[in-house]
């Protein structure tokens, strides 16, 4: 928007022309006041860190064994959490896209634990509008649980299932058995609710003959929406001490992507679309809100122990020490413990690495929201990727081929990584 045509008398060394404002207002517009005030949409998160047992692949921060009262003073304080958040960042009058329990096992809190929460969302938000999800894991979702979240106006159940064979369930330490699953699945969708289930490639155990079953029998229940995590091996599991003992062997990469190609090949058979590169819905209905809202730049504000979001320029995370979280609320203090500022750059690059999650990137809303061409900052990855097979572009968006939907977040690092070069 400078004035960049030769004829522009100030490009000779002058003391004339004076910089007002930028842009010039020449290139302003009416602007209705509605427009300025027009709330962005909001997306909410709330973690529960408690859970039934510590799986043998989990990484997270959990909590097992917890008494009642402890669950009780947890969630006083996660309810003055969303009050005191509230009353500092005065976040009631926007708009609610979402509202996601997570943990650990949202589905382990009692009745009066997750009325509660719910309760203290509702005197705060609207979420009359809202998606409202609820984890969970099978062994903990009874057939009063799934009334109780039926009755707090849950619309989508997500249960982490990770396997329908009980040799791999065993050997991953949870309760879980298929016959389990099964009436949990049945449970879930006796609500009314969009049921998602989640798969884990590359568990122990995993060969071709548990992983076909798996994906079959998950395809067989008809819930309307399937995700596959590939599993990945951290330090602080009970699989990393094994692996390292010798004692257990993982499947190798190639294998874990081989039942990847496996499952991709019979979602589509069973036309179970895929709406990012790891969520797959029946005839590519019933897609979610919460995370593609975050991955499309939206504003979430999380609550709990180490449970992180994003407002505006920030990006921050709680305290996730569960006690020093308590303790600060019941000082009255918001617990936030790190964050970090977005910068422009940051910004874009979120927008890339998050965005194309969804398998669509659109290069117009790009340019629109950051002022660059993305094929001017990052040409040339583009052009290989394509090359490569894992992207078709367009002129308005770059789309992820069945080959860059198997490699995951492969093209997100990619593009990422050009444009972290500009720092
Ligand atoms: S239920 Fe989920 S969060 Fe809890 S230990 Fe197992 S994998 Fe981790």
């Amino acid at each position: 928007m400078i004035n960049t045509r030769k004829e522009n008398p100030y490009w000779e060394p002058s003391r004339k022309g004076f910089i007002t404002n930028y842009p010039n207002f020449l290139h302003w517009k009416k602007l209705d006041v509605d427009e300025m005030q027009s709330d962005r949409p909001l997306n909410l998160y709330v973690h529960s860190p408690f859970c039934a047992q510590r799986c043998s692949y989990c990484y997270y921060r959990t909590i097992t064994g917890s008494r009642k009262s402890e669950v009780d003073r947890y969630v006083d304080a996660l309810c003055r959490e969303i009050t005191l958040a509230n009353e500092r960042f005065g976040l009631n009058k926007r708009p609610i896209n979402s509202v996601y329990f997570g943990g650990g096992t949202p589905t382990l809190l009692a009745g009066d634990n997750l009325k509660q929460i719910t309760d203290t969302l509702r005197q705060h938000f609207n979420l009359d509008n809202a998606e409202f999800t609820v984890e969970g894991e099978p062994v903990t979702l009874t057939e009063k649980k799934a009334e109780i979240l039926k009755e707090l106006g849950v619309n989508r159940i997500s249960l982490g299932v990770q396997s329908l064979s009980d040799d791999i369930i065993k050997l991953s330490n949870r309760q879980d058995t298929e016959a389990k699953v099964l009436r949990a699945i049945e449970f879930a969708k006796s609500t009314g609710a969009v049921v998602n289930i989640d798969l884990m490639s590359g568990l122990a155990g995993e060969k071709p003959e548990t992983w076909e079953y798996s994906v079959n029998r998950a395809l067989e229940t008809g819930v309307h929406s399937i995700t596959v995590y590939k599993m990945e091996l951290y330090t602080n599991t009970q699989y990393f001490i094994e692996v390292r003992n010798d004692t257990l062997q993982l499947p190798s990469d190639e294998q874990e992507l081989s039942f990847m190609q496996y499952a991709l090949d019979k979602f589509e058979a069973a036309e179970y679309r895929p709406w990012s590169f790891f969520t797959f819905t029946k005839e590519g209905r019933y897609t979610h809100v919460h995370a593609p809202s975050i991955w499309r730049g939206d504003d979430c504000f999380s609550f709990g122990t180490s449970a992180f979001g994003r407002l505006g320029d920030w990006v921050y995370q709680n305290s996730n020490d569960a006690d020093k979280y308590i303790e600060m609320l019941e000082a009255g203090e918001l617990p936030i413990n790190r964050g970090h500022h977005l910068t422009a750059l940051d910004q874009m690059i979120r927008d890339v690495v998050l965005g194309i999650k969804l398998i669509h990137l659109d290069l117009s809303a790009f340019q629109k929201k950051h002022g660059f061409k993305l094929n001017s900052l990052c040409g040339a990855e583009i052009e290989t990727l394509k090359n490569d097979g894992y992207i078709t572009v367009s002129e308005n968006e770059i789309v992820l081929t069945p080959k860059g939907i198997l490699h995951g977040d492969y093209v997100g690092k990619s593009l990422g990584k050009r444009l972290a070069e500009m720092y």
